[in-house]
């Protein structure tokens, strides 16, 4: 694995998906256990459906997750430029060669005329693949054409009759035959290369040596492979990840759930359980531990645990690990990354006093073990923001009638007047000491209190409740439910 070479290629036509950010991943991890190199290589060459904003998009996503690259449009490197655009004459260079050698020809059928023979084929149960018509027009013919207006594209000739092995380092050796391959178009009629073209040739020129990529692409494999044999050249090692299926085992779309990256950053994933996801969707480690930092599977990873067979995208899963790394992560960090979504919902405004900050702190440390985003932080705050407290069940006013209950309250208002400083720490103590001076059971002592200060019988941590609120809140909020419950306050 010395010198590896390894590329992730987008089309830069959208946002990043899971699925490309998984080839992303597999490749940056095989690099970077090998201290090999990454590139990254925008192939843009569909004009129309590329744009630099996706390009730029994609990048941030890679970078978000934590993925760097050693080579590539943003860093420049030895083998660029690294956008397709921009390295037409070097395919050029090499079309003239095919065409000189006839391995490669001008075809002037037309956008309808393919989908008619498509059809006819189809409707004769045949796979549907070019005649080579083109291939025998005679010079005299294409000058013709050519004089009528007609641009022509650049198909490679397929050799008839041959096996084309696959060369796969997850699926081993994978045959194709050469003769369901019809000639395919290296060179759009535009003048602009095809992905299997364009693809090999800067592969090959980079020096790439493994090529991870995703199944769907093993199909174009044994064209790339005819395609290095035709310039002599050698391919590198193909890996083609299994498809990653949707839990009902169909294709993933956007209908069952959000497929890009950006989505699930914006709802408040951490990077690193992505990637812990990601690692998992089709590589297994060898033990039964499923958590793992970027750095342990740099330290893991290898291609021979990678799985051919599909990978389930389990959306509990990733919930899963991002609960386990929001609990598990530095609370400042987390609280930095939650108080947007607080402000966006309008709880906090824009700009926070280093006194907001400390207080917010508290209120994250209180409610991030239940979530399993940033985002549904909204659900769990009302409680600390709302003093108009409403018994969430009638019944609940019941346990403020308890006889107990005056007293707890007298002793819980005595004993913060005496506090000299209100944290969750010392809430925490003076709770025990007024159970014990009280005698009484902790249910007699936390459940009314609980339910006086938040009108429910669940929540957070009731010393980290009270160390939120704050003497004078807490005050307020008695003296209502109280007065609710017709209690004598
Ligand atoms: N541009 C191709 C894609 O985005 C790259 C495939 C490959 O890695 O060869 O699917």
């Amino acid at each position: 694995m010395e010198g590896i070479r390894v590329r992730f290629a987008p089309s830069p036509t959208g946002p990043l998906h899971i699925g490309g950010a998984r080839t992303a991943l597999f490749n940056w991890l095989l690099a970077r256990r090998y201290n090999g190199t990454m590139i990254l290589r925008s192939e843009d060459t569909d004009l129309e459906r590329s744009s630099l904003e996706s390009e730029k998009n994609i990048m941030e996503d890679l970078k978000w997750l934590g993925m760097d690259w050693d080579e590539g449009v943003d860093v420049g490197g030895s083998y660029g430029p690294y956008r397709q655009t921009e390295r037409l004459e070097l395919y050029q260079k090499y079309t003239q060669r095919l065409l000189e050698e006839g391995r490669a020809y001008y075809c002037f059928c037309s956008g309808e005329e393919l989908e008619a023979e498509r059809k006819r084929q189809l409707s004769r149960g045949e796979t549907p693949r070019y005649s080579g018509k083109c291939y025998h027009l005679s010079p005299a013919e294409q000058e013709r054409l050519r004089a009528e207006g007609y641009k022509p594209a650049i198909r490679f000739r397929v050799p008839t009759g041959q096996q084309v092995p696959v060369l796969d380092e997850v699926r081993g050796r994978v045959e194709f035959e050469s003769d369901g391959i019809g000639d395919f178009v290296i060179v759009k009629s535009d003048g602009n290369p095809t992905y299997n073209y364009a693809c090999v040739i800067d592969d090959h020129h980079m020096e790439i040596t493994h090529v991870i990529r995703g199944e769907e692409h093993l199909s174009n494999t044994p064209s790339q492979v005819m395609l290095y044999e035709a310039l002599g050249w050698t391919p590198p090692a193909f890996a083609h990840t299994s498809l990653i299926l949707a839990e009902d085992r169909s294709k993933m779309s956007k209908r069952k759930g959000d497929t890009s990256v950006k989505q699930y950053r914006d709802k408040g994933y951490l990077p690193e359980a992505v990637v812990n996801f990601l690692a998992l969707l089709g590589w297994s480690p060898e033990g039964e531990e499923e958590i793992f930092l970027p750095q342990e599977l740099v330290a893991q990873f290898s291609l021979d645990r990678v799985s051919r067979s599909p990978a389930v995208f389990n959306i509990d899963k990733l919930r899963w690990l991002n609960g386990h790394y929001i609990k598990n992560s530095p609370l400042d960090r987390i609280t930095k990354l939650a108080v947007p979504y607080l402000v966006q919902a309008g709880y906090l405004g824009e700009d926070l006093t280093p006194e907001e900050w400390e207080w917010v702190t508290l209120v994250v440390a209180a409610v991030r073990e239940y979530l399993t985003c940033l985002a549904e932080i909204t659900d769990h705050v009302d409680i600390f923001f709302n003093d108009e407290i409403e018994f969430e069940e009638e019944g609940l006013q019941e346990v403020l009638r308890q006889e107990q209950v005056p007293r707890v309250v007298a002793a819980l208002r005595k004993a913060l007047a005496g506090l000299p400083e209100l944290t969750p720490a010392t809430a925490k103590k003076m709770l025990g000491d007024i159970r014990k001076d009280l005698q009484l059971g902790g249910k007699k002592v936390y459940m009314p209190l609980r339910i006086a200060l938040t009108g429910s019988n669940h929540g957070p941590e009731l010393h980290e409740l009270i160390a939120i609120l704050g003497r004078e809140r807490v005050e307020y909020r008695l003296g209502r439910t109280l007065g609710l419950a017709g209690v004598e306050g």
